[in-house]
């Protein structure tokens, strides 16, 4: 490449800019939250960089940044590169930002080789992935995907300003935020690069990681009830104490956990004694429990075990165990074809294409309700993520785009490979050019979150 140009090596110097005020609202740290004047300060250094790569620049209603390089047609359906450019509070600078970066440094290498392809490609910035500032997350990549329900618009953050007040205040349109949504027959797929925030590849000595889904997540909560009385007068024989059953419980899941597969992992984050004295043998102890799994099955097989083993503990110490269930979440499945073209993308560059799943949610999650959907995770030091400390290394960052390079470029080819269905040709394009097939990697892909 000329002007020393070398795809994905400037990608993180990149984000450390935007790690600084104004880019940030605050000096010393990263954070930037969704439709603040250091989110509009990010979008304009992004739109002036993705300008700069070739690409015509909008912003949609639901405040995306949207950059756009056309392919061999004009308004050919759209290979959408995007993640989020929000951040949570006192936070890393990669998250997020990383995977914009490095669409755009992609973008920029087809275009300063002069390559058009079968199909456009789209670089987003996201809004709004952390939930950081309003109680609602991923209204952003949801309103492309058609999926924003409107009293999302409403909640307010912590000063009282909704949604639709901010978003309006910001130039986006809250009223006419149903136009953001994509058709499908305009979308071929969506690819989301974005740092591990995990050890797993950290520990194998691997730069990039294939994700196979956003992991299948339950959220419950628990209440053992016993009897409160005094700490000092009532007899170890003759108390009903949830309190070291809650404690059985907690390991109870902590084994079961370490003994499955499939990416089970389950977390007790918060646990509170009632009422929560030091003199006082609670009457209930509550316990919050977060079990993820690559499939609901795995998923839901563990959390049936759990909940038969804190019953059997409840009964044993005669006292009543409430469960409840607060939120499930599918499992968001990569596509089948796109995860192995960029595993085949790794094995060209001679990187072992080690596949895991995604313990954390993603905008891909959101965007699988549109089309088909890939990931690629970077490695990240320590795994640590949410947190100044965040790291990444310039040279994982190259392997990264020339990793999703070759992606798209095998994405061209297996399209171009495919029989092509004359019957249904792409509406915007002309004789000239190949329709592109609706649905060219299988169903799976649509399966929501
Ligand atoms: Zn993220």
């Amino acid at each position: 490449m000329t002007d020393g140009f070398d795809i994905g090596t400037r990608a993180k110097a990149r984000c450390d800019v935007l790690g600084l005020p104004p880019c940030s609202e605050i000096d010393g740290q990263l954070t930037r939250r969704f439709l603040t004047p250091a989110h509009a300060a990010a979008l304009s250094v992004l739109e002036g960089w993705m300008t700069e790569a070739g690409m015509s620049v909008r912003r949609d209603a639901a405040a995306n940044l949207i950059g756009r390089y056309e392919g061999e047609a004009p308004g050919a359906k759209a290979l959408i590169i995007g993640s989020h450019i929000d951040s949570v509070r006192n936070g890393g600078r990669y998250d997020g930002p990383l995977g914009i970066m490095l669409g755009i440094d992609l973008v920029e290498a087809l275009h300063r080789a002069g390559r058009r392809l079968p199909f456009a490609v789209e670089v987003v910035a996201f809004g709004d992935e952390e939930g950081s500032r309003f109680p609602a997350s991923m209204s952003c990549s949801r309103a492309i995907a058609g999926t924003l329900d409107a009293s999302a618009l409403e909640m307010r953050d912590a000063d009282g300003v909704s949604v639709a007040q901010a978003l309006a205040a910001f130039g986006g349109d809250p009223v006419g935020i149903a136009g953001a949504a994509r058709s499908p027959k305009d979308v071929l797929a969506f690819l989301e690069a974005h740092i591990e925030q995990g050890p797993v590849l950290e520990a194998e000595g691997l730069a990039l990681g294939v994700v196979t889904a956003i992991a299948a997540q339950k959220r419950i909560m628990v209440k053992i009830i016993g009897t409160a009385g005094h700490a000092g007068t009532t007899p170890m024989g003759l108390r009903k104490d949830p309190g070291p059953a809650a404690a059985e419980c907690v390991l109870a899941l902590e084994r079961i956990c370490r003994a499955g597969t499939g990416g089970l992992v389950g977390t007790v984050g918060r646990i509170t004694a009632l009422p929560g004295a030091f003199n006082v043998i609670p009457g209930a102890v509550e316990f919050s429990m977060d079990i993820r799994a690559e499939t609901s099955a795995t998923r839901d097989a563990a959390v049936d075990a759990i909940c038969v083993e804190i019953h059997a503990i409840a009964a044993a110490r005669d006292l009543t165990a409430e469960i409840r269930m607060a939120q499930a979440l599918a499992e968001s499945p990569c596509d089948p074809g796109l995860t192995d073209l960029l595993e085949q993308a790794l094995a060209d560059l001679g990187l072992p294409a080690r596949r895991l799943p995604s313990g954390a949610g993603h905008d891909a999650m959101v965007m699988a309700a549109l089309c088909p959907t890939a990931m690629l995770f970077i490695r990240c030091e320590g795994g640590i993520s949410h947190n100044p400390a965040e790291a990444v290394t310039e040279a994982d960052c190259a392997l990264a785009a020339r990793a999703m390079l070759g992606f798209v470029e095998k994405l061209s080819l297996s399209l171009s490979s495919r029989p092509q269905r004359s019957e249904e040709p792409g509406p915007q394009q002309s004789p000239a050019h190949p329709a592109v097939p609706d649905r060219p990697f299988g169903t799976s892909g649509m399966t929501g979150a």
